[in-house]
């Protein structure tokens, strides 16, 4: 089996109520999408996160060494795009483009041997997984203490476990609605916070102070990724435990994560950090430091399908008869494209989402979707 087309599909829609983050306000939603082809007329597709036209370009700049391969040599074709681009992108939007053709080979390499991921990855360790609900944005109007109070009840009567709040719009307001979602929502769901790296560590420190005894599961990305000294100290302040990890990229990134005991959770997106290979090594890094690893997922089905085929065969460390078990990280907010992108998107019921059993990622893409959200 050979390679003889690479596609990056941009896709983008309006959304009709924007929300914001503690760095910026979606307008849109925006998605990258990766198709490779081959000589038998199999299709795998992949998704690269972060900005869509950078990582467009990463993926064409890549053709040329991803023609007339064999993409069953998953890991080969990794090394030689990673080495070839070394100089210039070990980090990044090289590393974003080069997940989503990782991901895309897997898929190729399941349809091709008729079995999903996890089974070439050696699972399955699970076939279902927990989910928690990101969603709990800013919204333009209204009063957030009110509104994010009713959407995380929502959330828990919908099923799910565990709900996570995005913080860093100041410490006083930052603690007010923590206090006041965990009220909501009662002493049994989960509640963590991310603050999206957008405070030091003197803010982030001073919130976790403020929240900690509201038993909150994670602080996520308190200070900037570079900032491991950071993390570090917030660490060191707080019995919260800190997670983070999608702004960061492979092995090698990872090992100063892990050697610098920054990080209680790990959280690699699976569409970044450098595709399926790129994340199964790091998570096996994880489980030899005794790090928990949470995958990051923000984009389509196709992210939540590679993230999903990686969950099944994460371990739960360490062994235990009632161990912890890695969770699925779900957005409930508005995303069209990932709406229908999918002929079968993926659902939770209860909070609850099974791993798709179907050969490669077990999805199958709706081509009238990606004609209808083209960006041209
Ligand atoms: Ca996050």
């Amino acid at each position: 089996m050979k390679i003889t087309e690479v596609r990056a599909h941009r896709l983008e829609a309006p959304l009709s109520e924007p929300f914001s983050y503690a760095r910026a306000r979606y307008g849109t939603r925006a998605a990258m999408i990766v198709e490779i082809v081959t000589d038998e007329g199999l299709t795998g597709w992949g998704e690269c996160y972060g900005p869509a036209s950078l990582t467009a370009a990463a993926v064409e700049a890549f053709r040329p060494q991803l023609l007339g391969e064999d993409p069953l040599r998953t890991d080969w074709l990794w090394q030689e795009i990673y080495a070839r681009f070394r100089d210039h992108g070990q980090k990044g939007v090289v590393i974003q483009g080069l997940s989503g053709v990782d991901i895309a080979l897997w898929d190729l390499k399941g349809k091709k041997l008729g079995l999903p991921i996890h089974r070439l990855m050696g699972g399955p360790l699970r076939s279902e997984v927990r989910a928690y609900a990101t969603g709990l944005y800013r919204r333009d109007e209204g009063d957030p203490i009110a509104y994010l109070a009713e959407e995380a009840s929502a959330y828990v009567e919908a099923g799910f476990g565990a709900v996570k709040l995005k913080v860093g719009f100041g410490v006083e307001e930052d603690a007010a609605v923590t206090a006041a979602l965990r009220e909501a929502i009662g002493p049994k769901a989960g509640l963590m916070i991310d603050a999206n790296h957008a405070y030091d560590s003197i803010s982030a420190i001073r919130l976790a102070r403020k929240v900690e005894h509201l038993d909150i599961g994670w602080f996520e990305e308190p200070v900037p990724p570079e900032d491991l000294a950071g993390y570090r100290a917030v660490r060191a302040a707080t019995s919260i435990p800190v997670a983070g990890g999608e702004c960061e990229f492979t092995r090698y990134g990872f090992r100063e994560v892990l050697t610098s005991g920054s990080i209680d959770i790990l959280q690699p997106d699976t569409c970044a950090a450098g595709g399926l290979s790129e994340a199964k090594k790091i998570a096996d890094m994880s489980i030899a430091f005794g790090v928990r690893y949470v995958p990051h997922v923000w984009g389509t089905g196709i992210a939540t399908a590679a993230a999903l085929q990686l969950l099944a065969v994460l371990p739960a460390t360490p062994s235990a008869l009632r161990p912890v078990e890695p969770m699925l990280e779900l957005d409930q907010t508005q995303h069209p494209v990932r709406d229908a992108l999918l002929v079968d998107p993926i659902r939770h019921q209860r909070g609850v989402v099974s791993v798709p059993q179907g050969p490669g990622l077990g999805i199958e893409v709706d081509r009238a979707a990606l004609d209808h959200f083209a960006v041209r």
